[in-house]
């Protein structure tokens, strides 16, 4: 089955001016769209090629000699689930099972904000700040480059892309400032409990 990009949940505007047309028109637009062209390139004639998104990258993951497969459709696995991470007019402190869940096993939705924010401010050069299930508790992480916590046992609930590419056109090097404003503005809270069950 060919790997094929999603469409976007959103017109290219909507998340604006959190995030602009021009940043999506570019990180949708000509990033996701190149890995998932990379990626169909690379399995192509592979024992890959027939298998699901999900399986290709629990399979080549830590095997260098598949880096290209996996880094291409490990991100398009990450920014499929990063578009379904935001909604206009979202953010702020959630409601329903991950709100009681959030204070069950971070105390608070502040303690939460801060955890994810010093993921995303921290992750040296490109990477992905996350909130993830892990044997039934909450947990904050962060990846690196294409590295996604689906390759690691870990269930993944929420991402902030923190590659340069996702905010430099809007933010500069503000990094903090869109980690801010993306929690605050843009979380879709209905997705992140639509994956906790
Ligand atoms: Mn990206």
């Amino acid at each position: 089955m060919a790997i094929t990009l999603m469409e976007l949940p959103y017109p290219k505007d909507a998340l604006e001016p959190i995030i602009s047309a021009k940043t999506l028109d570019f990180h949708y637009g000509k990033h996701h769209n190149a890995y998932v062209t990379n990626a169909n390139k690379l399995v192509a004639g592979t024992k890959f090629e027939n298998l699901d998104l999900e399986n290709i990258i629990c399979q080549t993951v830590g095997d260098s000699a598949k880096a290209g497969i996996f880094n291409n459709t490990a991100q398009v696995w990450n920014h499929s689930f990063y578009w379904q991470c935001m909604k206009p007019g979202g953010g702020g402190a959630p409601s329903g099972p991950i709100a009681e869940k959030i204070n069950a096993d971070f105390g608070s939705y502040k303690t939460l904000v801060d955890e994810l924010k010093n993921a995303g401010a921290t992750q040296f050069g490109s990477g992905w700040a996350w909130l993830i299930l892990e044997n039934d508790k909450l947990k904050v992480t962060k990846t690196a480059n294409a590295d996604t916590p689906l390759a690691h046992g870990q269930k993944p609930l929420l991402t902030i892309d923190v590659w340069e590419h996702a905010y430099y056109l809007d933010y500069q090097n503000r990094r903090p400032d869109y980690l801010s404003a993306f929690l605050e503005k843009l979380v879709n809270w209905d997705f992140v409990n639509s994956c906790l069950s």
